[in-house]
């Protein structure tokens, strides 16, 4: 009995060491396991399962498309992660699935696709005057899990320098973080709103005003009349302000400008109501204000 017991013990250690090693040899799989934050002694215990992941990986490697993927569960990939003293294996989405998933969580009205598909990663970093916006985007990220009652920015400056890419890769990343977001191209928005009265007007509304973070993009672009103003405008962010909603502007004008621009008339009514928008974005926002050349062309 002893002389089993002796016999067994050291062949099955070796012989996991020894599965590890022998799977080292494929070039994969020893490069895939040098990127894994996991000690080479817990990893000799899971050398099947961690090459289920790299045989996965090589796969993927000439996929054919989220439609066409090969895997059993389409889009997700086998995963390894250290949980204290064991490493546990989950189905991850790809790249391509998280693409598409984190299109569920922002609505876009009446944006660009270029807007749409905008990415923090391609952010041009050569000019000085987007370096302290370029900071506020990477704080918000880093923050906005932890307090949701962020302020957002009232983005200003010359035409074509950049304010809409910007704000769309921050939010594009926080829906990639699971946070929902509206962006909408605000004189289209009320175009559409205005046209969709009887229809899904309140649905529309409502999605705008209600969303975790929204971004109005463009205003004091859109031709003003008191409805927009008051009725619109003027009701949205005061639901937003006193729900602390994070809310996001760009603008070709200043607040002072968009001030005047909100005036239609210069009665002095019109001047009060005009004031109490000011108000309100000043209470949601910073003003930054970003000019930089044209990259329109
Ligand atoms: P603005 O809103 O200030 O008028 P846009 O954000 O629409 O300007 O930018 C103009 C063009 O330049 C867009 O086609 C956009 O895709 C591109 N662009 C602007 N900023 C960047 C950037 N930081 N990185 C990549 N492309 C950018
Ligand atoms: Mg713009």
């Amino acid at each position: 009995m002893e002389e089993l017991k002796s016999f067994v013990q050291p062949k099955k250690r070796y012989s996991l060491e020894d599965s590890y090693h022998k799977a080292c040899q494929d070039k994969d799989f020893s490069n895939y396991v040098k990127t894994l934050p996991i000690s080479e002694e817990m990893l000799i215990k899971y050398t099947s399962s961690l090459e289920e992941c790299v045989n996965m990986r090589k796969i993927c490697r000439n996929c054919p498309g989220i439609k066409e993927c090969p895997h059993s569960v389409k889009g997700y990939v086998l995963t390894p992660e250290k949980d204290n003293k064991r490493v546990i294996f989950s189905y991850v989405a790809c790249s391509k699935k998280r693409e598409i998933l984190y299109k569920d969580n922002i609505t876009y009205f009446e944006v660009s696709k270029d807007i749409k598909e905008a990415n923090i990663k391609d952010i041009y970093k050569d000019d000085k005057a987007r370096l302290p916006i370029i900071k506020y985007i990477s704080e918000f990220i880093k923050s906005y899990g932890k307090d949701k009652q962020l302020q957002g920015l009232y983005l200003t400056g010359s035409f074509g320098s950049g304010k809409t890419y910007l704000i769309s890769a921050l939010l594009n990343e926080m829906a990639k973080r699971g946070v929902k977001s509206v962006i909408v191209y605000y004189p289209d928005f009320l175009r559409e709103l205005k046209s969709s009265f009887g229809e899904d007007f309140d649905e529309k509304y409502n999605q705008a005003k209600k969303s975790p973070i929204l971004f109005i993009d463009d205003i004091g672009a859109e031709s003003c009349s008191s409805w927009n103003r008051d009725e619109i405008l003027g009701s949205i962010l005061q639901y937003r302000m006193e729900e602390h909603l994070t809310t996001f502007f760009t603008s070709n004008l200043s607040l002072k400008e968009l001030e005047k621009h909100l005036s239609i008339t210069s009665s002095g009514e019109e001047k009060v109501k005009a004031r109490r928008i000011i108000e309100r974005i000043k209470q949601l926002t910073t003003e930054m204000e970003l000019v930089s050349k044209n990259r329109r062309d």
